[in-house]
């Protein structure tokens, strides 16, 4: 009794301290919900505006994603590179809050597309840009919410350290596959090929998952055949009745997300996703 009274004034006594709101947090995908999440660990939880399992190149909000942006204080997103969808409804809905776009961050590693002009937007496969990332992500919430911003710092540190060995781990899990000739679904794991130094021949679909053209097949065969490529690092959602016509029957054929919807809910998402994507390099090796 007398404990419960004690808790009671104290919050009446000390103002803001431990009773202090959140900032309300707004992510765009997965991987960086993730990001945001960690660096919030014990001061409060980011919302996601993209569920799970959608595609970020084509999307339409529904109302309750709507709710999300227009509540924020803070909106964290890669770009318009990424979701283009999502440009129109973070300026207008999100008009109050600030918008950190994530693709601006100094320092960053941004890799052209490989088929056309612009930038390949699937920047979060690799760690340098995470760990870069979580620094950017601790600043704004630190200069928005002072309080605790100590908080914020010793969780960003805490996740970069994280980055640090889970990148280790893939140096050192993908040195047999430097050899490996493969292909991936749609033209998405640049940035995770880039880092870890793992050049893919090339790919079934283009950065933004647009169907390939029909002169494509014939120049695409030649491709796999010239190169001896074994292996399709294909994802979920991905069409079967497309890689049936574009590869051959031996191929083999293994599978990571690379936005992490499989992970949602699990410990170390972003660690994960990435931990994923070598170890289905690895299971084409072991096919
Ligand atoms: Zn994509």
């Amino acid at each position: 009794m007398f404990k419960k009274i004690c808790a009671a004034s104290l919050t009446l006594t000390m103002p803001n301290y431990a009773s202090a709101q959140a900032p309300v947090v707004a992510t765009d995908i997965v991987p960086i919900h993730a990001l945001v999440q960690a660096v919030m660990q014990g001061v409060g939880k980011p919302e996601l505006v993209m569920p799970p399992g959608a595609s970020p190149h084509s999307y339409s909000m529904r109302p309750g994603e709507a709710l999300a942006l227009e509540n924020a204080d803070l909106v964290f997103w890669v770009g318009e590179d990424l979701t283009p969808w999502l440009k129109r409804p973070i300026t207008t809905l999100a008009s109050d809050a600030e918008i950190i776009t994530l693709i601006n961050t100094p320092g960053i590693h941004i890799l052209p597309l490989s088929h056309e002009d612009g930038t390949d937007p699937h920047l979060w496969l690799d760690p340098h840009n995470g760990d870069l990332w979580l620094s950017e992500i601790a600043q704004h919430l630190a200069e928005y919410d002072p309080e605790n911003a100590a908080r914020y710092w010793e969780n960003a540190q805490l996740m970069q350290a994280k980055i640090e060995q889970v990148s280790n781990e893939i140096e050192s899990m993908v040195i047999p596959t430097k050899n490996l000739k493969y292909i991936t679904y749609h033209d998405s794991f640049q940035y995770f090929e880039n880092a870890f130094s793992l050049p893919s021949v090339g790919s079934l679909l283009d950065s933004d998952a647009a169907q390939a053209g029909a002169g494509h097949f014939v120049e695409f065969q030649a491709l796999l055949l010239e190169n001896e490529v074994t292996c399709l690092l294909s994802e979920p959602g991905a069409s079967q009745a497309l890689i049936s016509n574009m590869t051959y029957p031996t191929m083999r054929i293994t599978q990571a997300d690379p936005l992490g919807s499989d992970l949602v809910g699990a410990p170390d998402l972003y660690q994960n996703l990435l931990l994923n994507i070598a170890q289905a390099l690895r299971a084409c090796l072991e096919y």
